[in-house]
């Protein structure tokens, strides 16, 4: 037996792991439970199973679980971690409570190599990938564990640029014997890598949304057709800038792509900083994006930004914490 994480293992791999010795397949659910669902950072007190198999596990393998490096509260209540993993990777977690629904959003990778201009996580650059583990583990180890309904995969990272870390997130945080959330509560955020996309929606029944930056066909296409022949929610996320991507043509452009298709529109305003020389579109703007689209038939909505003054907003993380 090797030193072990177990957060972030599938219960097939948790079984692979205690086989040889001998264990069986319902110790490894059991492990599971006490890992996804209490959340059992101290694998000495991992109940339901064979003292043999804990004094195995005590000196072969760990948790997995750990607590955030910092954490800075916004005045919406907001609360941004810093996380800081084995390898030294750093990356960002944001909890976002909002009456019953208490949505986590989780890092995929430190930085990201994208470098998207409108956000603040393409310029800190990339650093490198997360594993699983440490994605489960932005969900079960801050403080409101027991208190999430949601997740979103919209923090560092771009998530296709990681899939198999993603994808084996997806499963561990929908399986009955990991978190048990709904695929339907479940969203991961693109900027529309279209190997990763299709690899997605072929293999994951979570929510897809696309981050878009100006409105581009291809990637839509592909998410209308599969929109077809899965019941999930698919949606673009339009991060308004002024004067780039609201014009007129912009809006024309949206407004042709999308026609007839059940694709949701959640328009968010750009978060600038210091030293930009671009500004979000204004509160007119986006209403008058919104209205448009919706007297043509297409679902949208304005989405409220959340944790601006701790920049926590989206595209604003980059391990402002330290
Ligand atoms: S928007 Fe997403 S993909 Fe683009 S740089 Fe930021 S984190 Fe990366």
């Amino acid at each position: 037996m090797l030193n072990i994480s177990l957060c972030g293992l599938t219960a097939d791999e948790i079984f692979d792991f205690i086989r040889p010795l001998g264990f069986k397949a319902v110790h490894a659910l059991s492990i599971s439970n006490s890992i996804y669902k209490k959340k059992t950072s101290d694998i000495s007190k991992i109940s339901k199973i064979p003292s043999k198999l804990r004094e195995e596990l005590c000196n072969h393998s760990k948790s997995g679980i750990y607590p955030p490096a910092e954490s800075k509260v916004s005045g919406d209540n907001s609360i941004k971690y810093l996380f800081r993993n084995e390898a030294g990777l750093e990356f960002e977690t944001v909890y976002l409570p909002d009456g019953k629904r208490n949505t986590v959003c989780v890092s995929t990778q430190s930085g990201c190599r994208m470098g998207c201009s409108f956000c603040v996580t393409g310029r800190y650059g990339f650093h490198g990938n997360i594993t699983s583990g440490d994605i489960i583990n932005q969900i079960i180890g801050i403080p409101q564990a027991e208190k999430i309904t949601h997740v979103v995969f919209m923090g560092m990272g771009e998530p296709m640029d990681n899939l198999d870390n993603v994808l084996k997130a997806c499963s561990i945080i929908t399986a009955e014997w990991g978190l048990s959330i709904s695929p339907r509560n479940v969203t991961v955020s693109t900027v529309g890598i279209i190997p990763g996309v299709i690899q997605f929606l072929e293999k994951s029944d979570c929510n897809l949304t696309l981050s878009l930056y100006s409105p581009v066909i291809e990637t839509i296409n592909i998410m209308k057709n599969f929109r077809a022949k899965r019941k999930r929610r698919l949606s673009l996320a339009y991060v308004m800038v002024k004067d780039q991507n609201d014009t007129d043509y912009h809006l024309e452009k949206l407004k042709s792509i999308l026609n007839s298709s059940a694709i949701r529109v959640n328009l968010l305003p750009y978060h600038s900083v210091p030293n930009d020389q671009i500004y979000s579109s204004s509160a007119e703007r986006m209403q008058y994006f919104k209205h448009n689209l919706i007297v043509s038939g297409i679902s949208a909505s304005i989405r409220k930004s959340r944790g601006t003054d701790i920049s926590a907003a989206c595209g604003l993380l980059a391990t402002g914490l330290k």
